[in-house]
C-alpha cells in the first residue's frame, strides 16, 4: 500500500475503507492547537470505528478546548499513549500537511503505520496511504465519504462531530468553501440528529469576555498598509495577563481584523512564550499558503499560519516581505 511520495495522488476511498476493515486498533491523531475540524474529523471516524468493534485511542498534544468538549468521546482525548498497542495499529493523522503538526510527543512512525486524511493544500503525503482530497471543505467531510463507503450508521453523535468540522471550516458557512455539495451535506447530518444550535453556540456565540477584551486590545494595536489592504495586530504574554486571558482566547482575532472594509490579507502575530505563531487570512486574492510555505508554514488559500523564531519587527518585516512576493 506504500505509495511514492513524489506522485501525490490521493488514495480511493475504497483503498482506504479496506486498510480500516483490516487493522484491529486506531489512534486518531488530531494537530496542536486543535480545532473543530482536526477533532470533528477524528472523532466521528473514531466512533464509527467503534461500531465495528474496533480498539480506538485518540492523540493529541494539546488539552481539548473548552467550546469543543459538547463532542462525544472528547473525554478520552489525551497525550497518553497505551503501552500495549498491536504492532499493526493505524494511525491516522487528521487534517495536518505533515506528521510535525501533531507535535513532539509521537513516537517514531514507519510509513506503513500511518493513514494521512486531510483537505490541505501542500500536504506532504506522510503516510503509507493518503486520503488527500483538496476540494473537500473539511477534513471531516472526507471522514464522511469514507464512513458511507464503510457502511457505519452516522448516529447522531457521529453527525454532530462532522457537522463541527464543516462549520469550523466554513466559517459557519460563510467562506467560499460552502458550496452546494456542503449545504446539502450539512442538512443531511441535521437530518440525522446533528445539534447545529448547539454548535453554533459553543464555536460561535458563548464567547469569554477576557477573549473580547482582548480583541479590543489587540484592534487598538492594529496597524494598516498597502493603501489599506493590509492590516496586521499582535497579541503577547503581557496582553494576555492584562486581560487575563489564555491562548485560546486568540483564535477569532485574525478573522476581526480580516473583515475591516478594503483588507485583502490580514495578520496576527502571537508572541508567547518566546516564539511567534502568525495567522494569515485573504480575502481571495492574495494566497496566503504561499506567503505562509515562505517561511515554513502552510495551510489554505485563504487561511495559514506559520511559527517565526525571533524579535516581532523580523517577524513582521518578513510576513511582509513574503506576502508582498505572493503579489500583496
Ligand atoms: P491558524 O491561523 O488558525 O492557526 O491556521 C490557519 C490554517 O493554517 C489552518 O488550516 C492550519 O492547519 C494552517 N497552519 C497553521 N499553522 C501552520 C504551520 O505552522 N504549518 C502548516 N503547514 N500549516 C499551518
Ligand atoms: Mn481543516
Amino acid at each position: 500500500m506504500i505509495q511514492d511520495a513524489s506522485a501525490p495522488v490521493s488514495a480511493t476511498t475504497e483503498e482506504v475503507v479496506a486498510e480500516l476493515r483490516k487493522r484491529p486498533a486506531f489512534v486518531m491523531v488530531s494537530h496542536v492547537k486543535p480545532d473543530g475540524d482536526t477533532l470533528g474529523a477524528g472523532l466521528a471516524l473514531g466512533l464509527a470505528l467503534k461500531k465495528l468493534g474496533k480498539r480506538v485511542h485518540y492523540f493529541q498534544q494539546d488539552p481539548v478546548p473548552r467550546n469543543l468538549r459538547f463532542m462525544a468521546d472528547t473525554q478520552y482525548v489525551s497525550r497518553a499513549i497505551p503501552p500495549d498497542l498491536p504492532p499493526d495499529t493505524l494511525w491516522v493523522f487528521g487534517d495536518m500537511s505533515s506528521t510535525s503538526r501533531a507535535g513532539e510527543f509521537l513516537p517514531k512512525l514507519e510509513r506503513k503505520q500511518i493513514l494521512d486524511i486531510d483537505h490541505h493544500l501542500g500536504n506532504e503525503f506522510f503516510g503509507g496511504l493518503n486520503y488527500v482530497l483538496t476540494h473537500e471543505c473539511s477534513t471531516g467531510t472526507c471522514v464522511m465519504h469514507l464512513l458511507r463507503e464503510l457502511g457505519v450508521e452516522i448516529d447522531r453523535e457521529i453527525a454532530t462531530c462532522l457537522l463541527t468540522t464543516i462549520m469550523t471550516d466554513t466559517g459557519g458557512f460563510m467562506h467560499s468553501n460552502t458550496t452546494p455539495d456542503v449545504l446539502q451535506l450539512s442538512a443531511e447530518l441535521m437530518r440525522l440528529g446533528a445539534d447545529k444550535e448547539e454548535i453554533t453556540q459553543e464555536i460561535f456565540a458563548n464567547k469569554r469576555l477576557a477573549a473580547l477584551k482582548l480583541l479590543g486590545r489587540a484592534l487598538n494595536e492594529s496597524v494598516t498598509g498597502h493603501d489599506g489592504r493590509y492590516i496586521w495586530s499582535y497579541v503577547d504574554d503581557a496582553m494576555l495577563a492584562e486581560c487575563k486571558a489564555d491562548g485560546e482566547d486568540t483564535e477569532e482575532i485574525v478573522n476581526h481584523l480580516r473583515s475591516v472594509e478594503g483588507i485583502e490579507v490580514a495578520a496576527l502575530f502571537k508572541h508567547f512564550d518566546g516564539e511567534i505563531r502568525v495567522s494569515l487570512r485573504s480575502s481571495g486574492r492574495v494566497n496566503v499558503q504561499a506567503a505562509a510555505a515562505r517561511l515554513g508554514g502552510g495551510g489554505h488559500f485563504r487561511a495559514s499560519g506559520l511559527t517565526y523564531i525571533g524579535p516581532l519587527p523580523d517577524a513582521v518585516r518578513a510576513v511582509n516581505e513574503a506576502l508582498v512576493a505572493e503579489g500583496l
